[in-house]
């Protein structure tokens, strides 16, 4: 696993080093367009190529202000990034027919790291499946093979009340979950619609491997290990066969990793106990389509979607990391979206993608910085209180300014 590298995920404070290094930034738009601007760094700094998908919606509000975010770090860190733009989703149906275009991928598979905001929008809803959205980020995961997505949920003490659990349900929720991505019925085949005997059929295959099954078991015994060391793993092997597989399999790594609890749960049983009590659960490993109700779940536990971050992981290759949320285009273009969950996507491509821990420490006790001064996007605004509610820009440039030691 070269891409997990440090897997703590706590927002502590941690004093800043300063160091001066300078910043490389380009641009491009899909078919070869490419534009590069910035200062050289100084040969001695660490230097790391980031692909860039802005998407769609909020997407290129809120990846704009990371990346500014990111540029700051890294002067101050000692850090080159040097970013390049690349066309996804949406965007990439209106430029270039195609919701993944080569030129994207073959960039992303060139860089370090993979930096995605959001795809989707109701313009593009009614499209064939291969002309939506949707299907580009499915095309980048499978292309880039990242089959471990990683989804913290994490109640941060500044925000327990936003939540809509009680406070003393959600207080201290650090939940790591889990979701295999490249597999079960998202990609089985056969799948379709098809019509027999007059009526409409339609069908797709829950199907896993066991070398699917035990990399992505393997991923989350390491995680645990670094963490609280338990790992719940959730199926429906009361029903389904693949899950019978996937218990057996998870039950066989589990030999390898004595001093990592394992435990199984059904997936309903496990939907409840995130409401009912999620403090009991350190990582949770599930398949993709579990993975996905029960990550979206447990975001709910920390009150808004906009502070959610996530990290897909091949084991070899560049990582994808993005926020858990979608484009949101009800509130797309009117600076009120929230860019924490970016921000803290970009932390994750550090610590988790580029091996910069530093890096994505200072992000992170940003972030905390931010909050605990009562900046406040829309979705996380509690009542009462000294809050500051402000748009997407100026909590970019309040993280910003907490990066500069200026808040
Ligand atoms: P969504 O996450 O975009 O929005 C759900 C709600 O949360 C909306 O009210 C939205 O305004 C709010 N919200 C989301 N992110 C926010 C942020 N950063 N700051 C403030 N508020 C935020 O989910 P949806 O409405 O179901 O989907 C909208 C589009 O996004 C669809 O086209 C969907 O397919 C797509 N989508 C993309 C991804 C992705 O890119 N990974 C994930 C989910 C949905």
């Amino acid at each position: 696993m070269a891409h997990v590298c440090g897997l703590g995920m706590g927002l502590g404070a941690v004093g800043r080093v300063g160091a001066g290094a300078s910043v490389s930034v380009s641009s491009s738009h899909g078919a070869g367009r490419r534009a590069r601007a910035g200062v050289r760094a100084p040969a001695s700094a660490k230097s790391h190529s980031v692909t860039l998908l802005p998407g769609d919606g909020i997407g290129p509000e809120i990846l704009s202000v990371t990346r500014d975010v990111l540029v700051e770090v890294g002067r101050t860190k000692g850090v080159e990034f040097s970013f390049t733009e690349a066309l996804v989703g949406g965007a990439a149906i209106d430029a270039a027919g195609t919701p993944l275009p080569a030129e994207t991928l073959e960039q992303c598979r060139g860089s370090d790291a993979v930096l995605l905001a959001a795809i989707g929008g109701y313009k593009w809803d009614s499209n064939p499946r291969e002309l939506r959205p949707e299907t580009g980020l499915l095309g980048l995961r499978a292309g880039l093979n990242t089959f471990a997505n990683l989804r913290p949920a994490i109640v941060l003490p500044q925000l327990a009340d936003a939540s809509t659990l009680k406070r003393e349900v959600v207080s201290g929720v650090d939940i790591m979950i889990i979701r295999e991505l490249t597999g079960d019925v998202y990609f089985g085949e056969p799948k379709g619609i098809e019509v027999r005997d007059g009526v409409r059929w339609g069908f797709n295959n829950m199907i896993y491997s066991e070398p699917e099954v035990d990399r992505i078991a393997r991923v989350a015994f390491d995680i645990a290990r670094k963490r609280g060391k338990r790992v719940c793993s959730v199926d429906k092997a009361n029903v389904l066969d693949v899950s019978q597989l996937w218990r057996d399999v998870v039950t066989d790594v589990h030999s390898e990793f004595g001093d990592v609890e394992l435990s199984h749960m059904y997936v309903d049983n496990a939907a409840m106990q995130l409401i009912r009590n999620p403090k009991q659960f350190d990582v949770m490993v599930t398949g993709n389509i579990f993975g996905d109700i029960l990550s979206d779940a447990a975001s709910m536990l920390t009150g808004s979607l906009g502070m959610l971050p996530s990290a897909s992981l091949s084991d070899s290759g560049p990582g994808v990391f993005e926020p858990v949320h979608g484009s949101a285009p009800d509130i797309a273009g009117q600076d009120l979206a929230n860019p924490l969950a970016q921000i803290l996507s970009a932390a994750m491509m550090c610590r988790y993608g580029l091996d910069e821990p530093g890096v994505a420490q200072v992000l992170e006790d940003a972030v905390d910085k931010v909050l605990d001064a009562g900046y406040r996007t829309g979705d996380i605004m509690e009542q009462g209180g000294n809050f500051k509610q402000v748009g997407c820009k100026a909590m970019g440039e309040a993280v910003l300014k907490a990066v500069q030691g200026t808040l």
